[in-house]
């Protein structure tokens, strides 16, 4: 990696704050228009280096290592071992070292290799960052960046290096991460004296913090380990946690178990010693219990299953930003998804415009200037009309891109379609941007609903566009067919609006007021009133084919999607309706406004009930969630704007945009959607089902041998009969067999029926009754099984290695078809057999588990070396065809099980 340490020292500890606007361009020989050239940042790129900061080393390995061994179990093992070694038997106690060292290692690889995935996706999501390099502005990866470059910001932006302020427009930046003040500080450009302090310093701007409103330029004054932040923390934290509410609750129930059982192991003892029993063979039964009802290979399945499920996530587009959101995912009840671009297309097409009283259709398709304006005009355009595509291309940040006969946006839909549409009519953008310059201009935030911009003309006008509802109310005439002003007729404009939007088309207004030629720039305050109406533009924009599928797949798991918009309501509703977005007969729409004051207990049910919220404020957003949340509904909630990260936090589920939506939005979320795609909700929501059955299928299968087993050692020893495992012998099966037959559990595809039930409840506990009901019984038939193996093949050969090994033989082949029964591909095969399906699952993960499983049995029980260790005996092939038996009265057994209830 490039070093980011070396500085050149004439940039080093200058108080940028003290010096002028231009002094610090020129100190950094740059040049506010144009910024650096090409050669310059490669000289510059040398010295610096990646504006990015080193990641903190983390826990060295060694310890990482040692605190696999951090676990109550395995602090009873490691004793057991040493007393075993005080006894004098060194095999037993490198033997029981060896099955932990074993465990902590495999316990070790796994978590590194979950966290490194997770981490790396992180990572993929890389901040980017709009840059003027020779006259050009261009998008680049904020890591990119060197000393001297000239810096764009807009409202959601991450600031991503330490900057001079050059030129500020209501600029106001969210700088808690450094400062620990919540209020975002409104920022300018003059020169400050050179005491002031860090949080005072108004015209600079740090990396890490967020712009939550306005624009502004800056130079980078600092990047990486030199900036600011770069100073306090000189590393970045970029380890995950693992920790997730499940896996808490599953340290939990260990932590019970392991209370449960050390109680009864010590009862064993007493009880043991009491009638006479010799120590040694207490202590032996008594670690045996402890060992065997713990479920040792648990904490790494949960891992396992976590991590792959974020991995199949990122394959189908969603990126998991914080773990227990794949639980989450698992369990949501409602899914509120912005409209444009996740549930469209954001392909928009004007299709209709109405101006000077006449409706107009526009033909062509996507960005193309193929296609004309057909209505009511004789050989040329009425002089309105024309003014509204002008305003449409000139209140404009956005352009069109050629690539062969491909035309695209670069920029927002919305407003590429508006270019389209007058290119249509022989406007160009080019053209008309030269001969009427943009001299100054408001961009457009979602929560004013318009954009102006200034533009010298003569008479000098303003132009601007937005919602119907934000420039109505503040125009006062309108233009007639003849280009003239004339009184506004606002319910004959109204219903041209109704006409446009009950099609589904999002209109957008447009209109203009003549200033003073003097005025140079433009607030707010310049368009409150005495507009000029020119007409409207309505563009289709599809919903996304993929979507619709996904919103009913939603709907017949039960998860309810509702439509959360900024655009009008019939607009919203059209779509909704097309899309089949609707609990009842009709689609129920509500307004922001309507919502606003009608009370707390009216809003939750009006949200819950409600199928489409239309012209929401980004900070209702917040309200809905909460209103959803306090019904007992687990939400999922999209958002891309700067003013959603409440909701996005606040949300059990926060959703951000990684191709559209902003730096603020993505940083709050749980969860990215590299294709902006609702699809990919469903998607990820259907994963996260999966991680939870694969979970349970999991635990269903593991308890039951340590149900089977501590049963065993607690009767027998309570009989005063010869145990019929070992100690060592049973951390064999809970570790290292039932570690290769349940890990394959993890990578199990989804079931058929997954997305034909109602969500899991949140509250249900990770071992319902039906899923005890269930261990109970298997557990009870592996007792029978280990205890009558054992004690039958003790009588006929008389010889106790050979029954104890028989015993675990026939326990590990029933475990086989239990396995299969719980797996899909048990099920696909039963199911073929019965000619349910005609289908097997490929399941080659099991196949692999199961032969493994298989083959380290024979080496269990054949080898000589394995003998020595685990007392274990050889088998002939009549005791080998003995051991299989259980596996017959297993299969009724477990079609019975699952009969019952499918984990
Ligand atoms: P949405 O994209 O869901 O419609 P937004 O908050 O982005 O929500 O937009 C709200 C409204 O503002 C839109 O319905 C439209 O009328 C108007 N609008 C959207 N984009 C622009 C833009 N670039 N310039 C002016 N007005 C816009
Ligand atoms: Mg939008």
């Amino acid at each position: 990696m490039v070093q980011n340490q070396v500085k050149s020292p004439s940039f080093h500890d200058v108080s940028y704050h003290e010096m002028s606007v231009v002094s610090t361009t020129e100190f950094f020989n740059s040049n506010l228009e144009r910024g650096l050239t090409a050669e310059e940042v490669a000289i510059r790129y040398e010295t610096y280096g990646w504006n990015e900061l080193p990641v903190k080393p983390g826990k060295p390995a060694w310890l990482r290592f040692l605190l696999q061994f951090h676990q109550p179990l395995l602090y009873i093992l490691l004793v057991a071992g040493a007393v075993k070694a005080f006894l004098g038997s060194w095999t037993n106690a490198s033997v029981i070292w060896g099955v932990t060292f074993i465990n902590a290692t495999i316990g070790y690889i796994q978590e590194a290799k979950a966290e490194g995935a997770i981490a790396s996706l992180a990572k993929a999501v890389t901040t980017e960052t709009i840059v003027v390099r020779e006259g050009q502005a261009l998008r680049i990866p904020s890591r990119d960046l060197v000393p001297g470059d000239i810096v764009l910001l807009a409202s959601g932006d991450k600031v991503p290096a330490d900057l001079r302020l050059l030129k500020t427009r209501n600029l106001q930046v969210d700088e808690s991460a450094l400062t620990g003040e919540s209020v975002p500080v409104e920022k300018s450009i003059q020169a400050l004296l050179q005491d002031t302090t860090l949080a005072e310093r108004i015209n600079m701007s740090y990396a890490g913090s967020f712009v939550t409103f306005g624009q502004g330029t800056g130079i980078v004054v600092a990047t990486a380990n030199a900036t600011e932040v770069g100073k306090i923390s000189q590393s970045m934290e970029r380890r995950v946690s693992l920790s997730t509410p499940l896996t808490r609750k599953f340290e939990k129930f260990s932590r019970t178990l392991l209370y449960v059982i050390f109680t009864l192991a010590t009862l064993t003892f007493a009880i043991g010693l009491g009638q006479g029993e010799s120590w040694i063979y207490m202590f032996e039964a008594a670690v045996a219990l402890a060992v065997s009802a713990i479920p040792e290979g648990l904490p790494a399945v949960v891992t396992i299953t976590l991590a792959i499920g974020v991995n199949r996530m990122a394959r189908r587009n969603a990126i998991i930003r914080k773990l227990p959101a794949v639980e989450a995912l698992g369990s949501a009840t409602v899914i509120c998804s912005d409209k444009t671009g996740t549930l469209t297309e954001n392909q928009m097409t004007v299709q209709a415009i109405y101006s000077g009283g006449q409706h107009y259709q526009v033909s062509g398709s996507g960005y193309s200037p193929k296609g004309d304006i057909q209505g009511s005009f004789e050989g040329r355009l009425d002089s309105v009309l024309e003014e509204c595509l002008i305003a449409g291309v000139l209140c404009n940040d956005s352009q069109l891109k050629q690539t062969g006969d491909n035309w695209s946006v670069v920029g927002d839909p919305t407003e590429g379609a508006l270019i389209t549409a007058a290119a249509k009519a022989g406007f160009n953008q080019f053209e008309l941007g030269a001969s009427k310059p943009r001299l100054d201009s408001i961009p457009f935030e979602s929560q004013y609903q318009y954009m102006a911009t200034l533009n010298d003309v003569y008479p000098r006008k303003i132009y601007v566009k937005g919602s119907v509802e934000s420039l109505l109310s503040r125009c006062s005439e309108m233009m007639n067919r003849e280009g003239q002003p004339i009184a506004l007729e606002k319910s004959q404009i109204e219903q041209a609006v109704q006409v446009m939007t009950e099609k589904g088309l999002r209109v957008l207004a447009f209109a203009y007021k003549v200033v003073n030629s003097h005025q140079h720039s433009i607030d707010h305050e310049d368009i409150e009133t005495g507009l000029v109406f020119l007409g409207l533009q309505g563009m289709i924009d599809p919903p996304r084919p993929e979507a619709i599928a996904a919103v009913h797949a939603c709907q017949s798991a039960g998860i309810n999607v509702k439509m959360i918009t900024g655009d009008h309501v019939l607009t919203a509703r059209s779509i909704a309706q097309r899309m089949g977005i609707k609990k009842g007969e009709q689609v129920l729409a509500f307004e922001g406004r309507e919502l606003a004051n009608i009370g707390e207990h009216k809003l939750s049910q009006a949200v819950e009930d409600g199928d489409v919220f239309a012209r929401v404020a980004p900070a209702q957003k917040l309200q809905l969630v909460e209103a959803l949340q306090s019904k007992g509904e687990i939400v999922a909630m999209t958002g891309d704007g700067v003013n959603d990260a409440p909701a996005l936090k606040q949300a059990d589920i926060g959703i951000a945009m990684g191709k559209g939506g902003t730096e603020v939005a993505r940083e709050a979320a749980d969860m990215l959607l590299t294709d902006d795609n609702f699809a990919s909700i469903e998607a990820a929501v259907e994963e996260g089902r999966t991680v939870y059955q694969n979970l349970r299928k999991a635990i269903a299968f593991l308890l039951p041998v340590n149900g089977g087993e501590s049963m065993t050692i607690l009767i027998s020893a309570l009989l005063a009969r010869d145990l019929p495992i070992l100690s060592l012998q049973v951390l064999w099966l809970n570790m290292i067999n039932s570690l290769t037959m349940t890990v394959p559990l993890a990578f199990e595809p989804k079931s058929n029926g997954l997305m034909q039930h109602p969500p899991r409840n949140p509250k249900e506990p990770l071992i319902t009754g039906k899923l005890l009901r269930r261990i109970s019984i298997v557990s009870l038939f592996n007792w029978i099984l280990i205890f009558g193996i054992f004690e039958w093949a003790k009588s006929v050969t008389g010889d106790i290695a050979v029954a104890r090994t028989m015993a675990i033989q026939a326990l590990v082949a029933a475990r086989i078809i239990y396995l299969l029964s719980i797996s899909q591909l048990g099920i696909s095969l039963f199911n073929y057999i019965t000619r349910k399906s005609r289908s097997i699952t490929n399941a080659p993960i099991l196949i692999v588990g199961i032969i493994g499983a298989v083959v380290l049995q024979i080496i269990f029980s054949q080898s000589h070396l394995m003998n020595l260790l685990f007392e274990t005996a050889p088998l002939n092939l009549n005791q080998w065809l003995i051991c299989l038996i259980p596996m017959v009265p297993m299969l009724p057994l477990a079609i019975f099980v699952n009969s019952l209830d499918r984990p």
